[in-house]
């Protein structure tokens, strides 16, 4: 099932919220705020290059790589993160962290990490490890809208 809903943000220009089934898509081209590529071929997960993050927890550091189809939950992870608890995500080439301030998980008000993709769009995650609450928000589509759901029109996006 293919749900979009659409409304107008505080400035008034368009968004709209895209929920797609769980990994029909894959994530291509994340980066991080500063522009870094996130995509790491070296470990792929379900044969796509994964995501690669820097996660704190603790004091503890390590290297988590996220499944880049959206809506799965699958990672690989260099060290052990006990469910329920708020890790941070950093971009692991220049450091910059993914927590976007003042956006946190309706379901559980952990802080959310962001992903930028290209032309405009966001994905969303909450860093409480168990809670996986994501969303892939896709801003400014103007009038490509209809073209999105072609997929591979929508390839592009992500
Ligand atoms: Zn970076
Ligand atoms: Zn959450």
């Amino acid at each position: 099932m293919e749900e979009t809903r659409q409304d107008r943000d505080a400035q008034g220009g368009e968004k709209v919220e895209v929920t797609v089934p769980a990994a029909a898509l894959v994530i291509r081209h994340a980066r991080c705020p500063n522009g870094c590529l996130l995509m790491s071929p070296e470990v792929p997960i379900g044969g796509h290059p994964s995501i690669h993050v820097r996660v704190r927890q603790g004091g503890r550091e390590g290297d988590v790589y996220l499944d880049p189809a959206y809506g799965s939950f699958n990672h690989r992870s260099d060290i052990e993160i006990a469910e329920g608890s708020v890790v941070s995500f950093s971009c692991p080439q220049c450091g910059v962290s993914l927590e976007e301030p003042d956006r946190f998980c309706g379901t559980c008000s952990a802080p959310l990490f962001v992903m930028h993709l290209p032309r405009g769009g966001r994905i969303e995650g909450c860093t409480r490890k168990g809670c996986f609450a994501h969303r892939l928000e896709v801003i400014d589509l103007g009038a490509q809208l209809l073209r999105l759901f072609e997929e591979t029109q929508m390839d592009e996006y992500l």
